[in-house]
């Protein structure tokens, strides 16, 4: 069985997070495809999709209209895998405010049943690296890059906290949904695209 991973490529990180599951499922010896998806139609035969990390105003608004909105969300719905990466995080949010200017109209898949606050740690400028522990899913230390990065500033009962930094929540899981506020694409680190590949491959069987 070949398993067909999506990276979603409206705008944002696509070519890293698509180099990335390449790497991982030649490391993990899984038969795989990934595609950078757009459509709808396209989005319809997935196994998995990565959400990329980029502006998550303007992937929202172009794959709402575009159609493409609609069928993430029933996808994931019905159990597909999605790795959510920054932006990502934020679109699969069901409530997200900015640091500084608050409520944004922004399209939300509305699943993840966090509260996030966008541009958590500063804009561009205060753009960083740090060394984070994902011990839930056994990665003991992750490279972090955080670039206008999101935090999750509330749970729900559901979602499982797999990492912090400096006390703010960096990374969730929740049954199907796995997300980060930083970017794994960016480092040569594949352990957590690993574990997302694994994720799809253990819901098919
Ligand atoms: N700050 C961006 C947003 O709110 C996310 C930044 C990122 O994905 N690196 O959409």
């Amino acid at each position: 069985m070949t398993l067909n991973i999506g990276v979603l490529a409206i705008q944002g990180d696509v070519t890293e997070n698509f180099l990335s599951v390449m790497a991982s499922l030649s490391e993990l010896g899984i038969d795989g495809a990934v595609s950078q998806v757009k459509t709808a139609e396209q989005i319809s035969k997935l196994d998995g999709l990565i959400i990329p990390g980029g502006e998550s105003t303007m992937i929202g608004q172009m794959s709402l209209v575009n159609g493409a909105l609609k069928t993430i969300k029933e996808k994931i719905e019905s159990g597909m895998p999605v790795f959510g990466i920054c932006a990502g995080m934020i679109l699969l949010s069901k409530n997200s405010k900015d640091r500084i200017v608050g409520d944004v109209e922004q399209p939300l898949l509305d699943l993840l049943d966090v509260k996030i606050e966008r541009n958590s740690f500063g804009r561009q400028k205060d753009s960083f690296e740090a060394e984070i522990s994902l011990d839930p899913i056994g990665i003991s230390s992750f490279n972090g890059v955080f670039i206008r990065a999101p935090s999750v500033s509330d749970v729900g009962k559901e979602v499982q906290i797999l990492a912090k930094f400096e006390e703010k929540i960096v990374s969730v899981k929740q049954g199907n949904i796995i997300a980060t506020s930083f970017h794994p694409e960016l480092t040569r680190d594949t352990s957590l695209h690993k574990s997302f590949v694994q994720m799809v491959k253990d819901s098919k069987s």
